[in-house]
């Protein structure tokens, strides 16, 4: 049975993407066979994983269309790593799913669907607490809330952690927190090491002992459309995506 993961934070530029991506790779490294789901309309999971290709059909037509998701997943040719991929055009089944029946569970029948193939299943979500989040909380066994080490960095996580609740308590889903994990980690500055104080104050045993630096080759590996496995694999940006996905594995065994 996969593990389904959902990336979740409302804030925008939190790293969700990047986690996504790059632990994903890692997990594929270390064996497990790993599927990202891109739940996002931006569509830049897809745009690191996949290389650029017209996609004729996506996410989008397994929510809406009927299309089953075995036909549209791809393999990225790392290790046994798949995408679901995404085009802007999910950003329509927004207003669609609105209208359909079981319209929180969209996602989460797809999912089931295809989760028995993988070890693992990664949703990365858009930066908003609507439908499509909502879709991507249900569908999770557990959510990894990535929270960047700024100013502010707590600000709106009591609603996302209230969603889960009423998810739990109104859909009948059993979702967990698995873990916050603190990225763009710079240790010279007092605001990131004060602000990873917070977020371990705010999820007591809850935090990854990977914390995500600020990383540079982080930053530029989606702009040639690759992992940090792929673009820098010494990077220390790569060095924590890895351990990230060790302390995953062991948290979910
Ligand atoms: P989200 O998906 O939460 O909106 P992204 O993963 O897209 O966030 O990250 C936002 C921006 O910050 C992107 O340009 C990304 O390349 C960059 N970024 C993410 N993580 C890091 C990091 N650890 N170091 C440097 N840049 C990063
Ligand atoms: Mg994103």
């Amino acid at each position: 049975m996969g593990t389904v993961i959902t990336a979740a934070n409302q804030k925008g530029g939190t790293g969700k993407t990047t986690t996504v991506a790059n632990l994903a790779v890692y997990l594929a490294a270390y064996g497990k066979k790993v599927l990202v789901v891109d739940f996002d309309p931006q569509a830049n999971a897809t745009s690191t994983l996949l290389s650029p290709n017209s996609l004729s059909t996506h996410v989008y037509h397994t929510l809406v269309g009927g299309i089953l998701p075995e036909d549209v997943i791809r393999p990225t040719g790392l290790f046994s790593l798949d995408v679901l991929p995404a085009t802007p055009d999910l950003a329509g089944a927004t207003i669609e799913l609105v209208s359909l029946k079981n319209r929180e569970f969209r996602l989460y029948d797809v999912i089931n669907t295809v989760k028995d193939n993988y070890d693992y299943v990664l949703v990365d979500c858009p930066p908003s607490l609507g439908l499509l989040t909502l879709n991507s909380i249900v569908a999770a066994d557990y959510v990894i809330i990535p929270v960047q080490s700024e100013y502010y960095a707590l600000e709106g996580l009591s609603q996302l952690l209230g969603t889960i609740d009423l998810v739990n308590e109104n859909l009948g889903r059993d979702v967990q927190v698995l873990g916050a994990v603190c990225t763009m980690f710079d240790r010279r500055n007092r605001l990131s090491r004060s602000v990873l104080k917070d977020i371990q104050r705010n999820f007591p045993g809850h935090v990854f002992d990977a914390v995500i630096p600020r990383n540079i080759a982080l930053a530029e590996a989606p702009g040639y459309g690759k992992t940090i496995y792929q673009f820098d694999p010494t990077s220390a940006g790569a060095n924590a995506y890895r351990y990230l996905a060790k302390e995953v594995i062991e948290l979910t065994k």
